[in-house]
């Protein structure tokens, strides 16, 4: 018995207003039937991320969703974790792109940065996914998803969104392809990605 609240409703809210984020857990649904509507399109505010944590700010995310729409809410926290960093930009990852959520300069400032600390190659890293479904009640259940990889430069492909560009995941290093998130396809992304692990597990929890 693991005293998960299982998702019981037939219309559930995405606490995201990020594009690609929306695609991809729209896409990650879609076999489960559930009517989806966006905080964006319920003019429901994005609450400032204050948690320093993934899970702290999922959860504040999910929750501020849930009692706004008076409906169940699913909120993503995720990030680009780079360990000759010590983890940075983590829970800053969006941050890091500025107003502009320019992701080009984000990646830049990333590299920049790993020079800067003379990191030799392979520069490790992990994309870090926390889903959270909240209620209007207050009740929360957060589930966490990691994918190990590693960075390269230059940036290579136009799929995906944010830092793909950069991150090969272990699993293309294994199979000797070495593409970046960003040259996977949308269903390859989705067969290893830290927000479908982290999706596999709220599925099995709360869902089915
Ligand atoms: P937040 O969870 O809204 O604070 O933003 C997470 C940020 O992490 C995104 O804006 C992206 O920059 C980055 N990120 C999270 N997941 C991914 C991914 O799957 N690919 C590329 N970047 C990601």
């Amino acid at each position: 018995m693991t005293g998960r609240r299982r998702f019981s409703g037939d219309t559930l809210v995405i606490a995201s207003h990020n594009p690609g984020k929306l695609r991809e857990i729209a896409d990650l649904l879609a076999p489960y039937k559930v009517h989806i509507v966006s905080a964006g399109e319920l003019g429901l505010p994005e609450p400032e991320e204050t948690g320093d944590t993934f899970t702290a700010n999922a959860e504040l995310k999910a929750l501020a969703s849930a009692r706004g729409a008076n409906l169940p809410a699913l909120a993503d926290d995720s990030g680009l974790a780079v360990d000759a960093l010590d983890g940075v930009p983590g829970i800053y990852s969006a941050r890091w792109a500025g107003a502009k959520k320019d992701f080009n300069h984000a990646m830049e400032k990333v590299w920049r940065a790993v020079e800067d600390k003379g990191a030799e190659p392979p520069i490790r890293a992990r994309f870090v996914s926390v889903l959270s479904l909240a209620w209007p009640d207050g009740h929360v259940e957060s589930f966490e998803g990691i994918v190990e990889g590693r960075l390269t430069w230059p940036p290579r492909g136009g799929y995906g969104f944010g830092y793909d560009p950069m991150f090969i995941p272990e699993e293309e290093v294994m199979n000797g392809r070495l593409r970046t998130f960003g040259e996977l396809l949308p269903e390859e992304k989705h067969a290893i990605s830290h927000r479908a692990r982290a999706f596999k597990l709220l599925i099995d929890a709360c869902f089915g």
